[in-house]
Formats: structure tokens, sequence, C-alpha cells
């Protein structure tokens, strides 16, 4: 089984994943949707870091080695050939702001693609394909690595399970194919020569199958989300947004309304607005009118300067 069928598997079976969530009252916007199913694909990639032509340990960090390069030298040679002036010399005052983290983050694209190119000729030389590195064992413990890498990035550890859930089912795929994985369970068995992996492989078909069903489900919230509108925040002197002020006001509103709580549209972003000495938090939510009909209204939090709620109001 090649890199995009990993891929796509890993993408549906992500549906399932997010719905639960969903359902357990996460909020699952776009960019959460995304950046799950980006930690699934990983994931769904890299127990075939142990083949040479791999994507993950080939063609990946190729493309990252390029997009670092050119981030690292694209500064040097616009300021090169803008002191010649002509027209790059217009071009390089207007990106020059906007290029000054460029040269860091090339660094460490180009740090992450040596790392996956060693790591899968180191890999691919000591254990071969379809090694120790396709075992439950050895992706339980990518999974904790990968757990940590979040929370040292500062990234929400739960990024961390969806690579590990990637890798699962990556596994669970490659169990079906013709070779099939008889290493899977080691070390408690090794190797299953009886094709008992190979029909607990196709477990994947339904866990794709329910996570399509989970898309499905969830297209109506993503796009929910993609219609809120975009908060229009009103700048007051010596307000700071997005600190734990808009949180408190959600957490007023969640005691003391909770069923409005619930039908935001973005509960992180509410228009702020300063009165006098208090600050008002407005946001938008659904509220149903009737059997079939819909309406939208606002909620107002206001809070004095120690964060205590002044009033709640719902015009
Ligand atoms: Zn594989």
């Amino acid at each position: 089984m090649n890199g995009p069928e990993h891929i796509a598997i890993g993408a549906a079976s992500t549906g399932l994943v997010l719905y639960g969530m969903s359902a357990a009252g996460a909020p699952i916007g776009w960019t959460t949707a995304l950046a799950a199913v980006a930690s699934v694909g990983l994931g769904s990639l890299a127990p075939d870091i142990d083949h040479p032509r791999a994507i993950i340990g080939y063609r990946l960090p190729g493309g990252i080695l390029s997009i670092g390069l050119i981030l690292l030298f694209l500064p040097v040679l616009l300021r090169v050939s803008s002191s010649s002036g002509g027209m790059f010399a217009g071009v390089f005052v207007q990106v020059q702001a906007m290029m000054g983290a460029w040269p860091a983050w090339g660094g460490i694209l180009v740090a992450i693609a040596v790392i996956l190119f060693l790591v899968s000729a180191g890999v691919t030389g000591s254990f071969g394909h379809r090694g120790p590195v396709h075992t439950f064992a050895v992706g339980g413990v990518a999974t904790v690595v990968a757990v940590i890498v979040c929370a040292v990035l500062g990234i929400a550890p739960w990024y961390g399970l969806l690579f590990g859930f990637g890798w699962v089912m990556h596994l669970l795929a490659d169990a079906t194919t013709h070779d099939g994985l008889p290493s899977l369970l080691w070390p408690a068995v090794w190797p299953d020569s009886a094709g008992g992996t190979r029909a607990f492989g196709f477990l994947y078909i339904p866990l794709v199958l329910f996570g399509l069903t989970g898309w499905f489900f969830l297209t109506g919230t993503l796009s929910a989300s993609t219609a809120s509108p975009a908060s229009v925040v009103v700048a007051t002197p010596g307000l700071v947004l997005g600190t734990p002020n808009s949180g408190l006001a959600l957490e007023h509103l969640r005691e003391t309304a909770p069923s409005v709580a619930k039908s935001l549209f973005s509960a992180g972003m509410p228009v702020v607005a300063a009165r006098g000495s208090y600050t008002a938090y407005t946001w938008q939510y659904i509220h149903r009118s009737g059997p079939s009909s819909v309406v939208v209204k606002t909620v107002t939090v206001t809070l004095d300067s120690l964060g205590r709620m002044v009033s709640l109001d719902q015009p």
C-alpha cells in the first residue's frame, strides 16, 4: 500500500475522531479539522520510514528541504539584487519586514528534513521494510514521543495522539495486503503465520466508513464555524485583547446561561468594547425560535475591572 492510499485512509477515518470530539462538546472548526488531518496524515505515513523510497523518508523531506533552502537564501538573493537597483530594489523594500523570520524558519525546516533523511536511512539500514517499525509496540512508543514533542512545542497533546491514530490505521491497512504484517503484535506474537493479524487488519474498513460518516455529520458544524462573522474588535487603550478577559467573560456566560453559551458561533472571538470602566463582550448565537426556524441573536456579558459580571444582556 502506498503513501497516498495511507493518507486517504487516515484522512477519512479522522472524521470518526473529530465527530466524537464534537459530540463531546469540543469546538471543532476548519483549523482544528485541518490540523487533525495533518497529524493523522503524518502518522499514516510515518511507519514507512523503514522504506528507502517512501514519502516520509524521501519525498516529504525533499520538499521540506527545498522550502527551507528557499527561505534561507531568498532574502540574501533579494538583498544582493536590490543593491544593484532596478525592479528588485522595490520588491526588497516591500517584503523586507516580512522576511525577518524567514531564515530562522528556513533553518528549522532544513534541520527537520536532515533529521528525517537520517532517521529513514538509519531505520532502513538497520531493520528493513515492515520490520519492528510496523508493530503496535513501536507505534505506541512513537505516539508517546509525539505527545511529548507537542507538549514541548506548546501544541495541544491530542495532536500527538492523532499521530498515533494515523500510525495504527497504517498498520491495520498494511496487515490486509498480500504480504500481511505477521510482526504486528511483536513482541507478544512473532511471527504470526496463521494470518490472524490479516483478518484483524480488515478493521480499517469499518473505521474508514465510520470516519466518512463522521465527516458527513461534521460538515454542518464546520460550515457554521466558517460562516461566523469576523469579530469586530473595538480597540480600547489599556485593554489587552485575547487575554483571559474574554475567557473569563465566557466562563460567566457558561455559568449564567449555559444553553446560550453552547450555541455560540465562535466562543473565542467576542466583540470587545469598553463601557466606561467596564468591558462588554458580545457574541452571536443561534436561537431556535420554532420547530424548523432559527434566528441569530446576540448576547453581551459586561465585566467590571476586577472581572466580576455586571450584567448579561440578550436584546
Ligand atoms: Zn507500511
